[in-house]
Parts: structure tokens; C-alpha cells; sequence
């Protein structure tokens, strides 16, 4: 049977040689083409993110828009400097060569994109994407219909369809993608696809990026300013209903501090969320979850947990069919509960005591390297103790998820969180083949001293490199 998007890729296929030999210059006017409609077009992105996950216009603004902006930005200041060869030095072995590292388009590029930032997953690897000098085929989430509607219209305005084109739809269509032998997959996703996709890549040897989840641990030791490391988690684990990735999932607390969190997050909850007194099921800055089954799923872990003896220190209230649960702290968790097994991604936060901080990097490095790590300590020592004994895509000290933005790090996860790494050059860098090109001059070179016949001469130049270089 012929693959749905076998013409599509064909012609991109094509295209893709093309793009290899244009000027940095026409990969730059294609960002500027997508930050013009980006801009031009606020609203429109507002009103798809408000439709699929009740998104307030601000919020839409900093999470999916800036995300991008800055993205292009960065890449249209930088992309001369990114694309440019680097020479190398040829050492003493290389004497007489001339050597540099020539970063090239990879060629026809995958995108998939999770529901829970629509635009924003879409639109950063599509920067790095298309800075690299590749063509994409972007495949939005189902779950966000609003969303990837507009990035279609969207797509559909700026680019030749041999350039970027969308392909929308589910798990059937992104299992026919997957058939094709992209050069590059970019997955952002769950661990579990993630498989499936990495898989689905083996059998073309298409190379990937994985940006994956996971459960992000939080913490919070005994020299830790509590109210502050409350604001911060608040605002971390409830923006977007509690659904980013990089959200901080669970918390290990000292005892010492554990009052004056609580306290304090049951403020911020209402500082923050409902600044306005309307009730949090009413308020404008608290979003809602992708679904009603989510809402469900995150329901019976909550019911698990509290049947299995957890404490509400505050939230608990739910609504299945309006996808709302109010953000909620638990305490006394029972370590066998889905709470504390699985990647939470809702407003539900679990926390528990520690007497010994050897036993939670025990605990952290027994599970999966997280994709962050967040600690809130005032100890230089408890900070280079954590950053050395523990392993993590990202890591933060006294905040949380804010590391996603920066921009000069990498972003991405580890194993079981990720593969490869995403943002500004690295991003640029995932999209490319770094090519190694080395030129030679003609007739005599170094390189004869390792053609047969090995004569006495040649045995001893060998020994002495094998000492030596
Ligand atoms: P998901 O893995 O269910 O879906 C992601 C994409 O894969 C969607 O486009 C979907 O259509 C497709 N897909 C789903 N099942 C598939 C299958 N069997 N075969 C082929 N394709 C399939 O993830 P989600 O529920 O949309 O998003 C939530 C997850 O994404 C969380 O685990 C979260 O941590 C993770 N995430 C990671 C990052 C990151 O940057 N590391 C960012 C956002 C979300």
C-alpha cells in the first residue's frame, strides 16, 4: 500500500538538495517570514490556546509566543556565526593538511509535537529546523484540534509546501510518517512513544532527537528560603494546569521548613491563580487540562493516594467534566502509589520529609535521570553535593523551570528523559551533519610514512607516534 505522505515527502526529498547549496540569507528570510506572521497574528495564536486549553492571553504570549520569538531572534543574529566552517588545527600528524568542520542541512525532517505547548513545540525545533537548512513536515498534536488547525494556516501562508508542510491527524498518521526514511525525527513527547518512535527511526537509521518526560524531583532542604521556594514551585507545578514537562513533579522536604512551605504555597495558590477572589473553577489565570480523560486519570491517582492514607494540605476540589482539579498539595505519601511512580502532569503535587539527604540521591538515582532537577538550599555544599551525586537533563538552584529559556543552554533530557538536546546552537547543531572536511595537498604527504612496504624506518615512526601523539 502506498504511505499516505510518500508524494509529500518525495517532493520535499528534492527540494532538500536544493536548500543545500541557498545562502544563509534565504534560510534567514523564511524565520523573518515566520516571526512577521507570528506577529501579525497574536490573536489568532491567543484564541487556538485559549479553545484547547483555556489559556489566558498573557499566558499564551510568554509560554507559546515569546518561546518562539526568541527562538527566531536569536537564530537570525546568530545563524551567520552557527553555519559558519570551523577550522581546525591539523596537530603534528596533519602537518601539510587543511581541515574544518562544515555544518550541513541533515535534509527531510520529521516534527511531532505533544498537546501541552501546541505552538511553542511546534514553532522552536521548526526555528532550528529551518536555520539548519532542512525541510520539515510538522505533525501538531490531536489533542489541541484548535492549535493545529491554525499552525496548518499558518504554514499554508509563509512556505512552499516543498519547504514545510503539516500533516495532521493521530496514531495512524504518525505511524505512517514514521515509515518514511526522514533524515531527522524531532519527537517532543512521552517516554513511551518516545520508544516507539526511536524504534520506528532504527529500521531507516533516520537519526533523532527525543524530548521526553518523566518526574522532575524538587528539593527543598533545611537552609532553603521556604516562602520563596513556594512562590516559585507554585507558580512552576500550576501554570498550564500543572502540564510541562518540566514541571517540578514531586518534593523531598526537611522537616525544619516543611510548615512554612505549606503555608506559604497556600497563599501563592490564590496570589497567583485567582488574584481576582472569582474561585479558582472560575479564575482567568488558571488553565485547564487537554481532556476529560485526563481529568479522570489524574483523579483515580488522587483518590489512590489519599485511600492509601496522604494528608490535603490544600486543594482536592474536582471537576471531570470541566477538566478542572484545583491545584492540590498532598503529604504522607505511601511510596508505592501512582503518585509517586508515575510522571504526575496535572495539578496535583506530592511531598514528602526527609531525615537523610543521602537517601533521596538514593532514591533519585534509583529511577530514571529525571529531565530537571530543582534544589532550593542556601548551603554551597548541599548545592555542589546535589549537582555532582545526581544526573539530569537540566538543573535549577533555587527556582524552577525557568532554565527552559535561557539563552545560551541546552535543553533536553537524559535516557529515559530524552536524547540530544534542543534550543538556540544546539538546536541548530541537532538539525545538522557535522561534516568533516579535510583537503590534502598533492604528491608528498604524511600519510605515505603508512603505506606498505613497512621498512625499519617506517616501524620506528610508528612506535614513536604510538608513544607519543
Ligand atoms: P504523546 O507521547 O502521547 O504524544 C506526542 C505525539 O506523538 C502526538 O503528536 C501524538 O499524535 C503522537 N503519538 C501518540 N501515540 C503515538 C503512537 N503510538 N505512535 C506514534 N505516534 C504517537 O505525548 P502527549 O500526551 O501529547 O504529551 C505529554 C508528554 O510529553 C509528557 O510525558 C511530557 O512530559 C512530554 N513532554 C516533553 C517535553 C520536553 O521538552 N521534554 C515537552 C512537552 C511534553
Amino acid at each position: 500500500m502506498v504511505n499516505q505522505f510518500q508524494s509529500q515527502f518525495d517532493k520535499q526529498k528534492s527540494k532538500s538538495l536544493e536548500l543545500r547549496t541557498e545562502s544563509i540569507d534565504v534560510r534567514r528570510s523564511r524565520l523573518k517570514s515566520l516571526k512577521n506572521w507570528i506577529l501579525k497574528n497574536k490573536d489568532k495564536i491567543r484564541s487556538a490556546l485559549h479553545a484547547d486549553l483555556r489559556k489566558s492571553a498573557t499566558d499564551t504570549d510568554i509560554s507559546e509566543i515569546f518561546t518562539v520569538t526568541t527562538e527566531i531572534n536569536d537564530a537570525l543574529n546568530h545563524l551567520h556565526q552557527w553555519a559558519r566552517p570551523q577550522r581546525v588545527s591539523p596537530g603534528m600528524t596533519y602537518l601539510g593538511t587543511s581541515a574544518k568542520v562544515q555544518p550541513e542541512p541533515k535534509g527531510v525532517c520529521l516534527i511531532i509535537a505533544p498537546w501541552n505547548f501546541p505552538f511553542n513545540l511546534i514553532g522552536s525545533p521548526l526555528v532550528s529546523c529551518l536555520a539548519a537548512g532542512n525541510t520539515a513536515i510538522l505533525k501538531p498534536s490531536e489533542h489541541t484540534p484548535a492549535t493545529s488547525k491554525m499552525i496548518k494556516e499558518m504554514v499554508e501562508d509563509i512556505f512552499e509546501p516543498e519547504v514545510v508542510t503539516v500533516a495532521e491527524g493521530a496514531v495512524p498518521e504518525t505511524t505512517a510518517l514514521l515509515e518514511l526514511p526522514f533524515d531527522h525525527i524531532f519527537f517532543t513527547g512521552s517516554t513511551n512513544v518516545g520508544k516507539i518512535v526511536m524504534a520506528a527511526a532504527a529500521k531507516n537509521l533516520s537519526s533523532v532527537t527525543l524530548e521526553l518526560g518523566g518526574k522532575s524531583p524538587v528539593i527543598i532542604d533545611e537552609t532553603a528560603n521556604a516562602d520563596d521556594a513556594a512562590r516559585k514551585i507554585v507558580w512552576g507545578r500550576f501554570t498550564n494546569n500543572g502540564q510541562t514537562c518540566i514541571a517540578p513533579d514531586y518534593i523531598f522536604i526537611n522537616e525544619k521548613v516543611k510548615n512554612k512551605f505549606i503555608a506559604s504555597a497556600k497563599k501563592y495558590v490564590s496570589q497567583l491563580f485567582d488574584s481576582k477572589g472569582q474561585g479558582m473553577a472560575n479564575a482567568d489565570d488558571y488553565s485547564r487540562l487537554v481532556h476529560s480523560n485526563h481529568a479522570r486519570r489524574l483523579v483515580d491517582i488522587l483518590e489512590e493516594a489519599t485511600n492509601f492514607g496522604a494528608k490535603i494540605e490544600f486543594g482536592g476540589e474536582y471537576q471531570v467534566d470541566n477538566k478542572f482539579i484545583e491545584p492540590t498539595l498532598l503529604s504522607n505519601i505511601d511510596e508505592s502509589n501512582r503518585i509517586w511512580q508515575e510522571e504526575i502532569f496535572g495539578p496535583i503535587m506530592p511531598l514528602k520529609v526527609y531525615d537523610n539527604i543521602d537517601q533521596v540521591i538514593d532514591h533519585i538515582n534509583q529511577n530514571e535521570k529525571p529531565l530537571s532537577l530543582y534544589l532550593f538550599s542556601t548551603s554551597r555544599k548541599m548545592k555542589k553535593k546535589i549537582t555532582k551525586a545526581t544526573s539530569a537533563g537540566s538543573m535549577a538552584i533555587n527556582d524552577v523551570v525557568v532554565q527552559y529559556a535561557h539563552p545560551n543552554l541546552p535543553f533536553g533530557g537524559v535516557n529515559h528523559s530524552g536524547i540530544g538536546k534542543s534550543h538556540g546552537r544546539y538546536g541548530f547543531l541537532e538539525f545538522s551533519n557535522q561534516k568533516s572536511v579535510l583537503s590534502q595537498r598533492i604528491g608528498l604527504t604524511n600519510a605515505l610514512l603508512f603505506y606498505p612496504p613497512f621498512n625499519g624506518f617506517k616501524k620506528w615512526v610508528v612506535s614513536f607516534l604510538i608513544k607519543w601523539f
